[in-house]
């Protein structure tokens, strides 16, 4: 069994991406920039924001972190990304989910520019990406994607199954896996029978949030399975499938951690620097 390894992987784009940001210094004077607005302590979300920020800082990226308490209202928070929208010293705009329950996450999603939305979240970026556009992509699915691609070069024709249909991560990541022109089937918490859609794929994406759900007896031989999930149990933290079961049959898989988490960092970076190349492309 191949064991996908995301920690090393990410590294490698990194240090790419750092070649790349050293060359747009050169080239247009400026540094891309990456802004994250966060509201609120969640320790999580300071986790990923700390790590985010690290990420930014060691590729040569100008990073900022801008932190508002709980109870900010909703109208503060438009009125920033507003004007971080207009700063063209900012590449990418993040707004670290989730948020307070008094702040409409469609609103504020939808009023950071697409050209700025390094998330992919904004309805123009997810119709992009539907449409087989030029799009911003969402960082999880991509970095699942690359991953794939490096053990898998030739997508084509096979036959992916992902578990979860959330905008974040099933929905984009179908679309990635059209564009390869695989066999996509989406399933859900309605989907009858998962085992038997699971026993058919070449490629499984687990994205569902549920500790080990995907078994060893629900894989095909030599199929290539990327665990997206991160769920916290007794015995530390463990995907959505059963590693000990399930990499006895696969070809590959992610481990969790050290998976697909790396990855959808090294993307937020990746976007930022797509961002800034689209803008100063025009
Ligand atoms: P989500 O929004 O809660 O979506 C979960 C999806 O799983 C939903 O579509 C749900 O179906 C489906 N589902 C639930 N129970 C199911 C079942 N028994 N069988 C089949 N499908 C089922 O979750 P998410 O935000 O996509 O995150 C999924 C997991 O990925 C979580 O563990 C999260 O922590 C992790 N994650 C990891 C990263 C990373 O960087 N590695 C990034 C983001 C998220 P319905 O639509 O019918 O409800």
């Amino acid at each position: 069994m191949n064991l996908i390894d995301g920690k090393k992987i990410a590294a490698e784009l990194k240090n790419k991406l750092k070649v790349e940001v050293d060359g747009i210094k050169k080239k247009f004077k400026k540094v891309p920039g990456l802004t994250v607005i966060l509201i609120g302590d969640l320790a999580p979300s300071q986790i990923y924001v700390k790590n985010k920020e690290k990420s930014a800082k060691e590729v040569g990226l100008n990073s900022e972190v801008i932190r508002y308490a709980n109870d900010v209202d909703e109208n503060t928070i438009l009125k920033k990304i507003n004007d971080l929208n207009e700063d063209k010293s900012v590449s990418g705009i993040l707004v670290q989910l989730p948020l307070p329950k008094h702040i409409n996450k469609k609103k504020v999603i939808e009023s950071i520019s697409p050209s700025k939305d390094v998330d992919g979240f904004h309805p123009m970026n997810v119709g992009n990406l539907s449409s087989g556009y030029e799009s911003s992509v969402p960082c999880t699915p991509l970095g699942c994607y690359l991953l794939l691609k490096k053990i898998e070069p030739n997508l084509s024709g096979k036959k992916a199954v992902i578990i979860g249909r959330s905008n974040l991560n099933g929905k984009p990541m179908a679309q990635l896996l059209l564009k390869e022109n695989c066999t996509v089937t989406i399933t859900h918490s309605k989907t009858k029978n998962l085992k038997s859609e699971c026993l058919l794929a070449d490629i499984i994406i687990a994205a569902v949030g549920i500790p080990q759900l995907v078994k060893g007896d629900w894989v095909k031989k030599d199929s290539i399975i990327i665990d997206v999930g991160i769920n916290k149990i007794d015995k530390g933290i463990v995907g959505d499938v059963d590693f000990d079961q399930v990499s006895k049959r696969a070809k590959a898989l992610t481990p969790v951690p050290g998976g697909v988490g790396p990855m959808t960092i090294a993307c937020l970076i990746k976007n930022t620097i797509d961002c800034f190349k689209r803008i100063n492309s025009n």
